[in-house]
């Protein structure tokens, strides 16, 4: 009989679907190194009262029987809005709430833009999850890629939010400037460490991982050029990243997003850009965890039993992995169980 187990990845509560309004850049203190909003979001920087405008819109003509959305504020600092936008989009959304149309609210800031009081403000008014853009909590990337907050503050930040009675989400850039090389990788394993070491009470609901890419019309695109910056290559994006995930996974913590998303006109000059890189991580992460299982069995397997669902995962990007699983003297079959065995 095969042991039995289950993916690796928790299994994430019915959420329902979220509709991003963008804000491209609106609340940041600067650009930073390595940001193209409008790029990254296909937006261009518009006025508030016509993004305000047009969210309204175009939440009411979705179909009523689709259900409610929630409602993300993305792409700029929310929380340094001037008064009185971010009163005015959580009023928004409280419209829309009372509506039908909404049921969640959530929004995108950076770690040294909130404050207790602030938050507290924020949650009063129906915001209910602030997704971080802590990019880092090391003191020499965080410096290096001039944040202009330090380890402490993103850490102290992250218990903020969860404090004031919020949800929190980490947005992390793996590979930023400060980060190269080796010493990057490292950097970038104590940065996982910090996340899955959160207190239950100030953990996060969900984790994005964004590796570096050195983006058109940023002044990293600048340091690339003048060879000051050299960006993660993929193969090691793809074997950080899947060490990450098994870290966060074993610690309950889904992987909301892996990698940018792809959008019409982004200008990706260098770095780790690859459309399936999640895939291929979560691949990896996958194999990781079966080689931890297999070295824990009592006798050796044969054969990797893979549910019909998660055949097209298992073995990565053209079969890339057949070979791994193979040193460890495993064969991948199809089976018809909802779970993987071993045997
Ligand atoms: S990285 Fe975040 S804080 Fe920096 S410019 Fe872009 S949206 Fe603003």
């Amino acid at each position: 009989m095969p042991v039995r187990f289950p993916h690796p990845e928790p299994v994430r509560p019915a959420r329902p679907k979220v509709f991003p309004v963008f804000l491209p850049l609106a609340g940041c203190p600067g650009r930073c190194l390595y940001c193209n909003q409008p790029a990254q979001t296909g937006q261009a920087p518009v006025a508030l009262a016509d993004v305000l405008a047009r969210a309204r819109a175009d939440i009411l003509a979705r179909p009523e029987a689709d259900g409610p959305v929630e409602l993300a504020y993305y792409g700029g600092t929310f929380t340094a809005l001037p008064s009185p936008w971010p009163e005015r989009f959580l009023d928004l959304a409280a419209e829309l709430r009372t509506l039908g149309r909404v049921c969640r609210v959530r929004c995108s800031t950076r770690p040294d833009a909130v404050t207790p009081a602030l938050l507290a403000s924020l949650r009063a008014r129906g915001l209910d999850l602030i997704e971080l853009g802590v990019q880092s909590f090391s003191d020499a990337a965080l410096a290096a890629s001039r944040r202009g907050y330090d380890g402490a503050t993103a850490l102290a930040a992250c218990r903020m939010v969860r404090a004031a009675g919020l949800g929190l989400g980490v947005q992390l850039l793996p590979g930023m400037p400060g980060m190269e090389g080796p010493q990057g990788l490292k950097a970038f394993a104590r940065d996982i460490a910090t996340v899955t070491g959160l207190a239950p009470e100030s953990a996060p609901e969900l984790v994005r991982l964004y590796p570096c890419l050195v983006l058109e019309g940023t002044e990293l695109a600048g340091l690339w050029r003048a060879g000051s910056f050299t960006p993660w290559t993929l193969p090691d994006t793809v074997d950080a990243l899947a060490r990450a995930l098994r870290s966060l996974w074993a610690a309950g913590i889904p992987a909301a997003r892996l990698g940018l998303a792809e959008q019409a006109g982004l200008a990706v000059l260098a770095g780790p850009r690859h459309p399936a890189i999640g895939q291929m991580a979560r691949a990896r992460a996958l194999l990781l965890h079966v080689r931890g299982l297999l070295a824990a069995l009592p006798a050796p397997a044969s054969t990797l039993y893979v549910p019909k669902r998660w055949q097209g995962e298992v073995l990565g990007q053209g079969n890339a992995l057949r070979a791994e699983y193979a040193g460890l003297g495993l064969r991948a079959a199809a089976w018809g169980e909802a779970e993987f065995g071993l045997g």
